[in-house]
């Protein structure tokens, strides 16, 4: 969570995990308050690969920072701790991780970034826009692309993918929110507004390898670090998300309730769509 010395450990580690898998990791630091403090330093990470190579760039990005306050909690005593978020956040992460491992191996045949946001859970509810404490790091780098490299022609979003293991009795399933008791991964409607053809491509590439958590129903609209990049810098991107996991923004945010298969389909579909299929 930001300003912790967990946030500046997590900084750290993610640099010296990526510096030699990528071509080059561009660093990318902002000071902001949010709803809940500061100024902080927050620092969105970018680790390039095959940037010379011919072809459309994708960025693929997931948020690295966790959420200061579990508000959605049933236990009001816990709604002032921090979230774990091993799904809300680490779990696009750690997709992300294993991306970036597989291509240092095999070059990606076209340019390939992946973005770490910092700065997306700290805001309050209601307060999802202008960006007071969400999306606060995606916001900032659309807004202020680094000059080293060119912009990307389309981004993805990977949020809450880390899958439903288990039923969790302590906290409620989300309907109200729009949310369920398994892993599924149906249509963002802003994604599709701007970028049919690439949630088409998508969850063609899940569909063809067998990966039945994309669904092509709809869910609900999702102010996600997609949203600044339509925004402000009018590139087609999609959230590849699923909302919301009963243990969205609790206390039990915790790997226990993550699934691997989730990741496996989620980072094998990412595979597809880089390498081509
Ligand atoms: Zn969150």
């Amino acid at each position: 969570m930001p300003g912790s010395a967990g946030h500046e450990a997590q900084l750290a580690w993610m640099i010296s995990t990526l510096s030699p898998l990528a071509d080059s990791l561009i660093q990318q630091p902002f000071s902001a308050t949010t709803p809940f403090g500061g100024p902080y330093d927050f620092t969105n990470l970018i680790a390039v690969f095959s940037s010379q190579a011919p072809g459309v760039t994708t960025m693929i990005g997931a948020h690295w920072d966790t959420r200061p306050v579990a508000d959605e909690d049933p236990d009001p005593d816990l709604r002032d701790h921090p979230i774990p978020g091993a799904n809300d956040g680490a779990s696009g992460v750690a997709i992300l991780l294993e991306l970036a491992r597989i291509f240092s191996q095999q070059p990606p045949p076209s340019p390939v970034y992946l973005a770490f946001f910092d700065a997306e859970d700290s805001g309050k509810r209601g307060s999802e826009l202008p960006y007071i404490g969400f999306c606060m790091g995606s916001n900032y780098m659309a807004h202020n692309w680094p000059v080293q490299i060119e912009p990307p022609d389309r981004v993805i979003v990977l949020d809450l993918v880390g899958g439903q293991s288990k039923h969790n009795p302590r906290v409620p399933v989300r309907t109200d929110m729009g949310g369920n008791d398994y892993f599924d991964l149906r249509i963002e409607p802003n994604s599709q507004a701007v970028a049919p053809q690439l949630v088409d491509h998508i969850w063609d590439i899940a569909e063809f390898l067998g990966h039945d958590a994309f669904k092509r129903s709809s869910q609900v609209g999702v102010i996600d670090d997609h949203i600044p990049f339509i925004n402000a810098a009018g590139i087609p991107a999609v959230d590849i998300i699923d909302f919301v996991p009963p243990v969205w923004h609790t206390v039990d945010d915790s790997p226990e309730y993550c699934d691997p298969d989730a990741l496996k389909q989620v980072g094998e579909t990412m595979l597809g769509l880089v390498y081509g299929m």
